[in-house]
């Protein structure tokens, strides 16, 4: 349990993703939470336009260069999210917000008016006019992130009758979370592909697409980006039953997953996500998917300087439960604190990552080719490294996967990546341990290990006598990884 090194003086190994925002969007605060940890940068395109997110982009690239990191360009799509119209000629709205009492009536589709003389239903207006098509009577319609309750009473000529089952104030352009009904809202808007484009044009490392089903749902985002050209990670935000269900095919098909413990919640309950949360995270990991696990994990420092308790170990248990990544969402992009945010993340994950030893089941060989190279030699690499006392890993990496799987092995030394490609460099801050940095391609495997070794001597990484763990591939010709050594800096070959 006890672990005799101040946190401070070892590496980091969980990733810290952070959502930019009006907080965040200033050079001096984007270089703060790059200094700070920040890893992964998260671009919210359920706000902004592509001007905005190009300017939020060019910061961070400015800022990862001077500190001289690598870190990753998340665009986080809008997706189907269903929310009420705009309030304003709604009977009883005030300034878009509208109190709805337990056992009013309220009608949503068809026109958009009534409910004046406060015996009428009241007419809501919606962005999903064929929502009527997918829900029947007795479902539950939940509104503002299930603060209000609706349960349908019947449905006709594509109009939705319900009576508010839970009362609370609503507002314009509140979500709508229709937990017990399969939704045929496509995951991939029409906004989401212009989206997808704009990302593609800013350069975006990763992307993550919201309210997925199933493996289709990533497949045709996969084509999507093919066709534009893109090379970016997929990330399957875990936010719907179906998705739940649909896991193993989820993670099959994307290369991440994101606990989306908000919509999570108000769609299987608060109470359900921790259970879920374990799960997910641990499939994950058997699957060789990074996952990131997000929502109010320091929510109070929206307005506090200081996280609350029960957020801290919320930050501890995530890593605890085999997390990549933990996420800020408002702590970050419109809270007081955003840089102290990212600095608690660090300290809590430094403090929590070198003091137990997280006991995670190990990765399964992929499905498809059980006897895969890259990761037989991944397995090997970590438990070489802990046996022989290794100080760090060294993966020389073309496409990043050798990095990547030697990452879900959870070795407790840190990954150094070694790739001549900047775009596989900031994809791999998502994975869990992994620092990635730039080498020259080399004409034979023997001098990019020699090479490797001495840029990581030179960069203060390794110091002579350590021994460090290299694995990679003849040439790094396609097919992958295929070597393994283990050396000691600074020694001459072969001692
Ligand atoms: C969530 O629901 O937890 C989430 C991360 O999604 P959103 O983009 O809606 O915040």
């Amino acid at each position: 349990m006890s672990d005799p090194l101040p946190a401070p003086d070892r590496a980091r190994l969980t990733r810290i993703v952070a959502t930019l925002g009006p907080s965040s969007r200033d050079r001096a605060t984007v270089d703060a939470l790059v200094a700070a940890g920040l890893d992964v940068a998260r671009l919210n395109f359920s706000h902004g336009d592509e001007a905005s997110h190009a300017t939020l982009a060019a910061l961070v690239h400015g800022a990862a260069r001077r500190a001289d990191r690598h870190v990753a360009l998340l665009q986080d799509l809008q997706g189907p999210r269903i929310r009420l119209g705009s309030l304003a000629a709604v009977p009883g709205a005030v300034a878009g917000a509208l109190l709805l009492e337990a056992g009013r009536t309220v009608r949503l589709g068809g026109r958009a008016a009534g409910g004046a003389d406060g015996k009428a239903p009241l007419a809501l207006p919606t962005t999903f006019p064929a929502l009527a098509r997918d829900v029947r009577p007795g479902e539950r319609l939940l509104l503002r992130d299930g603060r209000v309750e609706l349960r349908i009473e019947s449905i006709r000529a594509g109009v939705i009758r319900a009576v508010v089952s839970r009362g609370g104030e609503v507002r314009s352009g509140s979500g709508i979370n229709a937990p017990d009904s399969r939704l045929s809202v496509p995951a991939l808007t029409a906004k989401d592909r212009r989206d997808l484009a704009a990302g593609c044009r800013i350069g975006v490392d990763a992307v993550a697409l919201s309210f997925v089903r199933d493996a289709r749902d990533v497949e045709r985002a996969r084509r999507e980006l093919r066709r534009l050209g893109s090379r970016a990670l997929l990330v399957a935000k875990i936010e719907r039953r179906e998705a739940i269900e649909g896991l193993d095919g989820l993670l099959t098909a994307a290369d991440g997953v994101m606990v989306a413990r908000g919509d999570l919640g108000v769609e299987l309950g608060p109470e359900a996500v921790p259970l879920l949360q374990k799960e997910i995270l641990r499939q994950a990991l058997v699957r060789h998917s990074f996952a990131i696990t997000a929502t109010q994990m320091l929510e109070s420092m929206i307005e506090q300087a200081t996280p609350t308790r029960a957020e801290v170990s919320d930050v501890a248990n995530a890593i605890l439960d085999g997390t990549d990544a933990v996420m800020l969402s408002g702590e970050t992009a419109s809270g007081r604190h955003p840089v102290a945010a990212v600095a608690t993340m660090d300290r809590i994950a430094r403090h929590v990552e070198h003091r137990v030893r997280i006991d995670l089941p190990p990765p399964s060989p992929p499905a498809a080719a059980p006897h895969d190279f890259v990761f037989a030699l991944a397995g090997a690499a970590v438990a070489l490294a802990e046996q022989a006392g290794a100080k760090a890993l060294l993966a020389f990496t073309e496409s990043g996967r050798t990095a990547a799987l030697v990452a879900t092995f959870r070795p407790e030394v840190p990954i150094l990546a070694l790739t001549h490609d900047p775009g596989v460099a900031r994809r791999l801050a998502c994975w869990r341990g992994v620092t990635a940095r730039l080498l020259p391609r080399q004409g034979d495997l023997a001098r990019l290990f020699a090479v490797g070794l001495r840029r990581l001597e030179a960069d203060g990484r390794l110091a002579r006598g350590d021994v460090a763990v290299l694995v990679g591939g003849h040439a790094l010709a396609p097919g992958g990884a295929n070597t393994l050594q283990v050396a000691r800096v600074g020694a001459k070959p072969g001692r």
